[in-house]
């Protein structure tokens, strides 16, 4: 090979077990009619853009100064928008931020590598909790650092602090967390956030160092449940936030979205700079800036959720009333049941059968489960009950 990085090859050439699931839906629907394949498999959002992202592009086009507007930011990003995002924030959970906590990016995995890459050094580990979306290996990992995957409760994928107590030790750099979660959907409750902070508190006093706790917190806005979702910077001062408009406004391939600094973070001003050394080495300089703008009037508006929650609802219900068991998903827009074989591959494999796609657990570290992505249209879900059922109905439900 070339003079190539062999590890840069070989993730550039393994397809990702939701990607082959797409692509084989893709596949069956030319073939059968894509009214006969109902894929589950992938997370883009299905409910458009509000209006008022439209309207504010239009708006931006006909009135802003096409050179500022089309023109380089600062690389942290336009202090304007920085300061709206502030203000938005400040004024939904009562913080302070301020311009200077902001650093845009290229969406919520530009965010994560530049915290990462921040933070990351040599035979750090970084401890997320399994199931968990598969690309943190993959950023942690170019950051310099190791995943350990802490399996969660599984009856309701919170936390199990045991496990979690087992897996701190004086290399853990930092703790991954990521609620509502893909692939569970499943949101962490006040008293989960809290207990974390006090365990994160507790065990950098013993070490010596910060653990830091990066939230990603794509779907933060995607909820169901009656309970607020906790701010988590709120329960822990060492949090950086990583966020994206990809979810909340269904704007995934326009790539917009931050890391939050907050003033509480310890040395603020190193780990500030951090970020933006980190944003300069990997390239993530000045986020694009007609989306700046967009996300600075737009933010704190959501894409039309209600859409997702009567999917769920009809689907966690449907599926409960056949013998599926599932978690409780209160938030983003996957369910993640339990197969109804060990093998989760065998079992998804077995529902392409009937053209419904599915993606096992094992692509999330936690085997034994399918993850359904309901981000469809309801008439899609309609169609697809009979085929879990069907299912179902092979392994004796
Ligand atoms: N984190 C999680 C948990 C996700 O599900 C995704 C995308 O699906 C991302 C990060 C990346 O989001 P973005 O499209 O904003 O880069």
């Amino acid at each position: 090979m070339a003079g190539l990085s062999e590890r840069m090859v070989a993730l550039g050439s393994a397809r990702s077990e939701i990607r082959e699931a797409f692509a084989f839906a893709q596949a069956r629907a030319a073939e059968v009619g894509p009214e006969n394949v109902d894929d589950f498999s992938i997370g883009n959002p299905s409910v458009p853009a509000p209006e008022s992202v439209g309207q504010t592009i239009t708006r931006l086009v006909a009135e802003m100064d096409p050179v500022q507007l089309h023109g380089y930011t600062p690389a942290q990003g336009d202090p304007g928008v920085r300061q709206a995002l502030a203000d938005e924030l400040n004024a939904r959970y009562g913080t302070a931020y301020d311009k200077d906590c902001f650093y845009l990016t290229v969406g919520a995995a530009a965010a994560l590598c530049c915290a990462l890459s921040a933070m990351g050094c040599p035979g750090d580990e970084f401890i997320t909790f399994a199931p968990y979306f598969p690309e943190y290996k993959v950023f942690v990992e170019s950051a310099g650092g190791r995943l350990v995957a802490v399996p969660s409760n599984i009856e309701d994928f919170q936390i199990d602090f045991a496990a979690l107590d087992a897996a701190l030790n004086p290399s853990t750099k930092a703790v991954i967390i990521n609620s509502p979660n893909n692939p569970t959907g499943v949101v962490y409750s006040e008293a989960t956030i809290r207990r974390l902070g006090q365990v994160l508190a507790e065990k950098s006093k013993e070490y010596g160092h910060t653990i830091y706790l990066i939230s990603d917190e794509p779907y933060r806005e995607i909820v169901y449940g009656a309970e607020p979702l906790p701010w988590v910077p709120s329960y822990y001062a060492n949090t950086l936030v990583c966020y994206s408009y990809s979810k909340s406004l269904s704007l995934p391939g326009q790539r917009i979205g931050y890391v939050l600094v907050p003033r509480t973070v310890e040395d603020f001003d190193l780990a500030y700079a951090a970020i933006a050394g980190a944003g300069r080495a990997l390239g993530y300089v000045c986020a694009p800036n007609l989306f700046q703008q967009v996300a600075a009037r737009c933010a704190g508006q959501t894409a039309d959720i209600s859409i997702y929650h009567r999917n769920r609802d009809l689907l966690l219900d449907s599926l409960r009333e056949m013998g599926y068991t599932c978690a409780q998903p209160d938030g983003a827009f996957y369910l993640f049941p339990r197969a109804l074989e060990p093998d989760a591959r065998a079992f998804c494999l077995r529902a392409r059968k009937y053209d419904l796609i599915l993606v096992p657990g094992d692509s999330f570290g936690c085997p034994g489960h399918v993850r359904i992505s309901y981000c469809v249209p309801t008439e899609q879900i309609q169609r697809a009950l009979p085929k879990f059922k069907k299912l179902a109905e092979e392994y004796g439900l």
